[in-house]
C-alpha cells in the first residue's frame, strides 16, 4: 500500500484523485488545499461567480471525497517539503508522509510594481474566491473601474463589469487587445465588441503608478496620462507557484519542470496543472494555466503514477467568454502557415484557423461550439483538410471532418 500526497485542491488535485481511483489506485490518497472552500470553479470568478455574488459551482458533487475515498484535508497549507524523509511540513509539529508526491498548486495573480506603494486592499488582483468576493463588494452601478490589462483575464472582467452596470476604463500595454493567446485578427474583433459594450479602451499605455488618495485610484501612465476611477484592478498574467518545488531542490523554469507523464527531475515527485511546465506537442514547454490541460495533465500523472504511463505532449485548449460570445480556442494562433477565415452562413466571422502544410495547427471559434467539437478532432489528428472547404462557412464542419478522414486512410 502506497500513499499519494496531493497539494493543492484545485481541478488539477481534484482530477488527479479522482483519476487515480478510477485507474485502479488502492492505496492513500491525501489531498491539501489551502484555500478553506470546497475545490470549486476558477474560471466561475471573472463570470457568473462575480456577477450573481451566488457560490461558485463546485468541482465535484458533494461527498465526493468518501465515494473515491479521499483525505480531503482543507485549510491547510504545506509549507515545505523534505524529499530525503518523504515528508509534507504543515508546521512545526506536524509533518506527513509520502510514498508519491503530486504538486498541484497552481499559480497566483502576478502583481504590477506601479501598485506597490498603494495601499493593501485598494488595488484588486483576481485568483481566489476571496478575491472575487472583494471585488464585488466594490462593484455597483455607476461606479467607474479601471482595469489594468487586456489579456483574457482583463476581457472577461470588463464584460462582467460593463453589464453589472459600471463604466470600464480597460488599459493594455501592447497596441492590442488579447495579442498573446487570440492574436491580432481576434484582438481586434474582441476590441470593437468590448467598445459596442461601452468599454473606454487604451491601448500602448504603460502604467507607472497607481494611488489612492480620498478613496480615487489614481493611475498614472508613462506618456503622462492620469485615469482616475473608483476601484482599480490588475489582470497582468500569472505566476506558476513553484515556491515548494525550487525549495526543495526541484528544476523550476516558469513552472516545475516536468516530461510528458508530468514527472519532474525526483522519480517521486510529479507537477500538474498550472504549476507544471509541460511540453507541448508543437515543441517547447511551457505552463499553460488553462482548466482543460490542467485535467488532462492529472488524467495523465494519474496513469503514470500506478505504471501505466501514456506520455502527453499538450496542444493548448480553453475558452473565454467576451463581450456576450463564447470563445473556445486550440493550438497557439501564432506561427508558421496562414489564417484561414471562415464565415458563418450569416456572413460574419465565425473561427479562424491556422493551416500550415494542409494541416489546421490552432483554431480559434466564436459562438460554434459544435464546429469546434471536429476542429479539435482534426487538429489532434494532424488530418490534411481541404482549405477551400474548410473556409466555406456553408459546409459544415462535420462534413469537412468527414472528407479529412477519408482522405487520410486512403493515404
Ligand atoms: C479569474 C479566472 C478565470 C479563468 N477563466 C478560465 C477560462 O475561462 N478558461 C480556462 O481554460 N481557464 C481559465 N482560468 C484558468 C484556470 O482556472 C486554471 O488554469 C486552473 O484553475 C488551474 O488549475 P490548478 O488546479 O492547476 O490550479 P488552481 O486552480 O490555482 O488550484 C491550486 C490550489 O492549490 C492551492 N495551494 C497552493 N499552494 C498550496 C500549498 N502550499 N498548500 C496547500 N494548497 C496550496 C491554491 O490555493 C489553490 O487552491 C481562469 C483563471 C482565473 C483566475
Amino acid at each position: 500500500m502506497q500513499t499519494v500526497a496531493i497539494v493543492g485542491a484545485g481541478i488539477a488535485g481534484v482530477t488527479a484523485c479522482r483519476s487515480l481511483r478510477e485507474s485502479g489506485f488502492s492505496g492513500s490518497i491525501i489531498l491539501f488545499g489551502d484555500e478553506a472552500q470546497e475545490p470549486y470553479d476558477r474560471p466561475s470568478l471573472s463570470k457568473s461567480t462575480l456577477k450573481t455574488g451566488g457560490p461558485p459551482p463546485p468541482l465535484a458533487k458533494p461527498g465526493w471525497e468518501q465515494e473515491f475515498d479521499v483525505e480531503m484535508r482543507l485549510g491547510e497549507r504545506v509549507i515545505s517539503v523534505d524529499f530525503h524523509a518523504r515528508s509534507l511540513v504543515l508546521d512545526r509539529q506536524r509533518s506527513v508522509t509520502f510514498d508519491k508526491l503530486v504538486l498541484a498548486v497552481g499559480a497566483r495573480a502576478r502583481s504590477l510594481a506601479a501598485a506597490r506603494s498603494a495601499p493593501p486592499g485598494t488595488v484588486h488582483v483576481l485568483r481566489t474566491l476571496a478575491d472575487s468576493a472583494a471585488l464585488r463588494e466594490e462593484l455597483g452601478a455607476g461606479r467607474r473601474v479601471i482595469i489594468i490589462g487586456g489579456g483574457l483575464i482583463g476581457c472577461e472582467l470588463a464584460t462582467t463589469v460593463r453589464t453589472m452596470g459600471c463604466e470600464v476604463v480597460l488599459l493594455e500595454s501592447s497596441d492590442e487587445l488579447l495579442l498573446r493567446v487570440l492574436g491580432r485578427k481576434m484582438g481586434a474583433w474582441c476590441r470593437d465588441r468590448l467598445t459596442g459594450l461601452g468599454v473606454e479602451i487604451h491601448l500602448g499605455v504603460s502604467v507607472t503608478s497607481i494611488s489612492t488618495d480620498a478613496g480615487v485610484r489614481d493611475v498614472r501612465c508613462s506618456s503622462g496620462r492620469r485615469f482616475t476611477g473608483d476601484v482599480a484592478i490588475v489582470c497582468v498574467g500569472a505566476e506558476p507557484s513553484v515556491e515548494l518545488a525550487r525549495d526543495a531542490g526541484l528544476a523550476c523554469n516558469r513552472g516545475v519542470l516536468v516530461d510528458a507523464c508530468g514527472r519532474t527531475d525526483n522519480p517521486a515527485v510529479f507537477a500538474i496543472g498550472d504549476a507544471a511546465s509541460w511540453p507541448l506537442r508543437d515543441g517547447g514547454q511551457r505552463s499553460l494555466e488553462t482548466y482543460l490541460n490542467s485535467q488532462s495533465q492529472a488524467i495523465c500523472a494519474a496513469s503514470s503514477i500506478v505504471g501505466q504511463a501514456k506520455p502527453a505532449p499538450q496542444i493548448p485548449i480553453s475558452w473565454t467568454e467576451i463581450a456576450g460570445s463564447h470563445i473556445q480556442m486550440m493550438g497557439d494562433v501564432e506561427g508558421p502557415g496562414a489564417i484561414v477565415e471562415r464565415k458563418s452562413p450569416e456572413g460574419d466571422a465565425s473561427m479562424y484557423l491556422r493551416l500550415h502544410n494542409g494541416v489546421i495547427q490552432a483554431a480559434i471559434s466564436i459562438d460554434r461550439a459544435k464546429d469546434f467539437a471536429f476542429v479539435t478532432k482534426l487538429i489532434e489528428r494532424e488530418f490534411e483538410v481541404d482549405s477551400n472547404m474548410l473556409a466555406d462557412g456553408t459546409t459544415g464542419m462535420r462534413d469537412v471532418f468527414k472528407a479529412a478522414s477519408r482522405a487520410d486512410v486512403k493515404c
